[in-house]
């Protein structure tokens, strides 16, 4: 390796974080996936990651996904992919085709339509439900009152492998609420798995039972002021 950016020290730094939070949550280390959120970045710099042991990542957007990973993949097959930010219709296919995992799951035309793409293409994905926990009106994701009725749908109706809930708190609020909140969702629900946690919140999360933390900031360093946030 010669230029990384810092990216191997910056991973081995959080991945030290998640450690010693999940320790002190009285879990194992190994029970929490670190998400590697690679939108915006550059081939370099996830291949930097890559090389540096990392093996999950999360992009938002289909169309730069699709720019950047087919070849990664094709060097890399080891490499798992989620897809953190919100599907269209419209690029439906393509996403099932190139993710691994879709974690923004969160209303049931979307639901059906996937049901129906994994079933034509052979590929089942894992699925987490968005939860839009602070309730607020510009967010994508389901609303904490609708989430057993929609789980159940996702399930029942529509045979996804759903894993568990993920969440995007508001930035101005106190995320342990809403990271308690999921949880107890998922719990209720049966589901084992919370995705929940960014860089500036990802040891709370650890803490109220994070199963994936999506860093990407933490790891690559910042993104241009404008980056379109999920959701
Ligand atoms: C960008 C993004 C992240 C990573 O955020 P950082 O603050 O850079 O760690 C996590 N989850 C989603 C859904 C995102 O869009």
């Amino acid at each position: 390796m010669t230029e990384d950016n810092g990216i191997a020290a910056n991973l081995a730094a959080v991945k030290g974080r998640i450690a010693e939070a999940a320790r002190a949550a009285g879990r194992a280390p190994e029970t929490v996936e670190l998400v590697a959120i690679s939108k915006t970045k550059p081939a370099e710099a996830i291949l930097a990651a890559i090389a540096a042991g990392q093996r999950v990542f999360g992009e938002n957007r289909v169309q730069e996904a699709e720019e950047k990973w087919p070849v990664l993949r094709a060097a890399h097959p080891e490499v798992s992919l989620h897809l953190v930010g919100p599907l269209q219709r419209n690029k439906l296919r393509r996403a099932v085709a190139l993710f691994d995992v879709i974690q923004s799951v969160d209303r049931e035309k979307l639901a059906a339509a996937l049901a129906e793409e994994m079933a034509a293409s052979g590929r089942r994905l894992g699925c987490f439900v968005q939860v839009n926990t602070g309730e607020e009106p510009q967010k994508a994701g389901v609303l904490p009152t609708e989430v057993d009725a929609f789980v159940a749908a996702c399930r029942n109706r529509f045979g996804l492998d759903v894993r568990g809930l993920m969440c995007i708190p508001p930035v101005d609020e106190e995320p342990s609420l809403h990271f308690a909140l999921l949880a107890e969702m998922a719990r209720r629900n049966g589901l084992a798995q919370l995705s929940m946690g960014m860089s500036d919140d990802f040891e709370v999360a650890v803490r109220f039972g994070a199963t994936h933390v999506r860093v990407g900031t933490a790891l690559f360093g910042g993104r241009p002021p404008l980056d379109p946030q999920a959701g």
